[in-house]
């Protein structure tokens, strides 16, 4: 029987979770992204948003085998044990890609659960689906060992989170009867990533849908100078970001807005939007719409940080490079380029690239980094 979560408490709208008595906060808090300190978490910063957003209400908490080099679970074990387990939803995720086998999947899950120090996930995914990962699932029986893992209870609520084309996630769909769905969507890849036809497909199926990448890794959360006045002007009070929170948490079959949140002040912008949604009205689109076009001039490189092409084996710093250029192309200010990139150690810059290829199997933005990267060096000299 699904159960209710702390709807009472409630500052942020809730959403619920199809036929049920269950609701999700429509903001929930990625943890992929946390405040870091020398190199690790920090678990003091942390700890305390945890708090802000358990206070209000926003008690979605999602982690996943590879976020922060496994620390991320680690935190969310740590820090969640002092709440009543089922005052939270706790959501990990299977990297099939780094499985060498069957045998090695159900290791990570076991693995998994003790880093959370849980008996159960309210929510699980089959982590970044696309065509190459989906055919390793196949290969290990994934979908067989979670389903069981379902069935024993150790896992609520069964999903996928997907980077694929929209044909690609028509047969996905097809094959098993999903609780939900996480697809990346944000004004910029709706049309661009496809993003419309993924989060159609998925409402046609009556999948519920959790977005990821809302703010496309902070890039969102401020716009080139041109556009952020087109923002700013309609809504002085309102921040950047909070038109890319609204405008992923207007579409109706969304579940649950995802946010890597990395300060608390982030955290409270974050909340105080969603407490209540107010959903973007037509006129506020046509604003949008403008701030969308006169932005897009500037745009360089597609990447939103979420690392999953590290480690890079020759060291190159590759979503801080990508950062640091894109910051390039919006501000046009050479000197803060090179004095941004020449801050990084010789042997984490674009120039030390092999070329080995490793990192672009892995984007789901299917950048071709190597070939960004040497454009980059060339740049730079
Ligand atoms: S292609 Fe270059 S950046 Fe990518 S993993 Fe290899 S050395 Fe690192
Ligand atoms: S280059 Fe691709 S994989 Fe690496 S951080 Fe950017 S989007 Fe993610």
């Amino acid at each position: 029987m699904d159960r209710d979560i702390n709807a009472a408490k409630s500052q942020v709208t809730r959403r619920i979770f199809r036929d049920t008595s269950m609701t999700l906060p429509l903001l929930g808090f990625g943890l992929m992204r946390l405040p870091q300190k020398e190199g690790k978490i920090d678990y003091a910063a942390a700890e305390v948003m945890v708090e802000q957003a358990m206070q209000a209400g926003c008690n979605y908490f999602d982690t996943a085998y590879m976020y922060h080099g496994g620390e991320s679970e680690k935190f969310a074990g740590k820090v969640l044990r002092k709440y009543p387990r089922n005052s939270y939803y706790l959501t990990s995720k299977m990297a099939v890609w780094m499985a060498n086998d069957a045998d090695h999947v159900e290791r990570i899950f076991q693995e998994q659960l003790q880093r959370c120090q849980t008996d159960y996930f309210d929510f699980y995914l089959l982590h970044s689906v696309n065509e190459t990962i989906w055919k390793k699932s196949v290969d290990f029986h994934t979908l067989d060992f979670l389903k069981k893992m379902k069935a024993e209870g150790k896992i609520r609520k069964l999903g996928f989170s997907f980077h694929d084309t929209p044909e690609f996630l028509r047969m996905v769909v097809e094959s098993y009867p999903w609780d939900f769905a996480q697809i990346q969507l944000n004004y910029l890849d709706w049309e661009n990533y496809r993003s419309r036809e993924q989060y159609e497909i998925l409402t046609e199926a009556g999948i519920p849908v959790l977005i990821m990448e809302p703010l496309r890794g902070g890039a969102l959360a401020s716009l080139s100078p041109v556009a952020n006045e087109i923002l700013t002007k309609a809504a002085p009070d309102s921040s950047i970001a909070s038109w890319a929170l609204r405008y992923a948490a207007s579409l109706p079959n969304v579940l649950c807005v995802l946010s890597g949140m990395s300060q608390a002040e982030q955290m409270q912008d974050n909340i105080n939007t969603f407490s209540p949604l107010k959903p973007l009205s037509a006129q506020e689109r046509q604003t949008l719409d403008e701030a969308l076009t006169a932005h897009k001039q500037y745009l360089a490189v597609p990447c939103t940080s979420c690392r999953y092409c590290m480690p890079c084996p020759a060291g190159v710093k590759i979503p801080e490079i990508f950062g640091i250029y894109n910051q390039y192309k919006v501000m046009k200010s050479r000197s803060s380029f090179q004095n941004n990139y020449n801050a990084l150690p010789e042997e984490s810059r674009a120039s030390s690239c092999v070329n080995c290829g490793k990192c672009a199997k892995h984007c789901p933005q299917k950048i071709a980094i190597p070939d960004m990267l040497r454009k980059i060096a060339e740049e730079v000299k």
